[in-house]
């Protein structure tokens, strides 16, 4: 059989490459994509750029080993995503896009979320074809952009049910668990409430409609609906201890022109922590029906919008990707975080995942992020055993 080009730099010096490309969500990462493409076109991988989230923003799929079957879509799929947090945070002791060595740690930003897993699932992608070893099954690579601003490029790829159905139905999502198996997430539902009033001078208020005056009730409604929510439980509450409940979280306000104005408009985001099981309306439902308690007068000023549902993950905890990976770990309980991630708009398209991966999240969305080079040889090693249980 024909061998190819070995992938030809390691899993440390990869990452390097990786964190040089300035990937912040909702900027450009063709050029991340294109050296991943060659990379693994080198090395023999079957390597496809598909739309994402915009024309200059692309998911990538690439495959070693036989297409998957439709029956039983055996294989492994190792999904990460290309996009990066922004680093602007001044406590930045090196320049976040320079991998920077300093005794065991790497640093640099998306090192631990998660381009230090994304380099070990290329790798271990351009090492199987390259082999040009019969395999059974296919071992495939999904790098997916604009996770970090609500999944947007997952549930662009999610929507597409024919190239979903090409791929091994079982997906390691490598976010940075301290290599902890997760087989559930809370999901992330994002609300944006608009109040309209009317503009008028403020030395004459009679004429116009004070939005943020409105913006007084609703955020009342909006604390009782919390409350609502925070008395929740579920099958799945004791998974989350710290938090068993859906919370609701009230991050942004927005409204006005100057201070000699009566403010026309207001706008509130809110978001909502699903748990793992619940479903978007039940939510929806909570917040409605507060809002629906607003003086009159204000009862028709007020619209909610649908910003982004990023939805929940529950992985059975039968499911072979979560049997097989907590074996070769030896992790005999089941865990679930807190936050949302690709896997939840993956699942609801039929895949099977979990996650798992190098590194601690709370080092992600800080200033000197970093991975240890042990945390990658050691997450290095579980890959290698979790791919030939699922691919040889
Ligand atoms: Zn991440």
């Amino acid at each position: 059989m024909l061998r190819m080009n070995p992938p030809a730099l390691d899993d440390a010096a990869l990452l390097a490459r990786l964190v040089a490309f300035d990937s912040v969500s909702g900027r450009s990462n063709v050029a991340l994509c294109d050296f991943v493409a060659n990379y693994l076109t080198r090395c023999g991988a079957s390597v496809e750029q598909v739309r994402g989230t915009g024309q200059d923003r692309m998911n990538l799929v690439a495959r070693a080993g036989p297409p998957a079957s439709a029956a039983s879509r055996a294989g492994l799929v190792l999904c990460g995503h290309s996009d990066v947090v922004p680093a602007d945070e001044p406590e930045w002791e090196s320049d976040p896009f320079a991998l920077r060595e300093a005794g065991e740690r790497l640093i640099g930003r998306g090192a631990c979320d998660m381009k230090g897993f994304v380099a070990l699932a290329i790798n271990r992608v351009a090492r199987a074809a390259s082999a040009g070893a019969p395999r059974r099954h296919p071992l495939c690579l999904l790098l997916c952009c604009d996770e970090e601003v609500g999944s947007l490029g997952a549930r662009v790829l999610a929507g597409d049910a024919a190239r979903i159905a090409a791929l091994p139905r079982h997906v390691l999502i490598g976010e940075p668990t301290g290599g902890r198996v997760i087989r559930m997430h809370k999901g992330h539902l994002k609300l944006a409430l608009h109040l309209t009033g009317r503009a008028a001078h403020s030395g004459l208020p009679h004429l116009g409609v004070g939005a943020i005056d409105g913006a007084a009730d609703v955020l009342f409604a909006l604390r009782r609906a919390a409350a609502r929510l925070a008395e929740v439980r579920t099958d799945t509450s004791s998974f989350f201890p710290e938090c068993p409940y859906p919370a609701l979280n009230v991050g942004l306000i927005r409204g006005g022109a100057a201070v000699n104005i009566v403010p026309a408009d207001c706008r509130i985001d809110v978001g909502i922590r699903l748990l793992p099981g619940q479903a978007a309306p039940m939510a929806l439902d909570a917040v409605r029906e507060e809002l629906a308690e607003l003086p009159a007068a204000w009862r028709t000023r007020v619209r909610v919008e649908v910003i982004n549902d990023n939805p929940p993950m529950l992985c059975p905890a039968e499911a072979a990707i979560h049997q097989v990976l907590t074996r070769i770990i030896g992790q005999s309980e089941s865990l679930g975080v807190s936050f949302a991630s690709d896997a939840g708009v993956l699942s609801e398209a039929g895949m099977s995942c979990v996650l798992w991966g190098p590194g601690e999240m709370d080092r992600a969305h800080r200033p000197n992020e970093f991975i240890t080079r042990g945390e990658l040889t050691a997450a290095g090693t579980v890959l290698d055993r979790l791919i030939s249980e699922f691919c040889a």
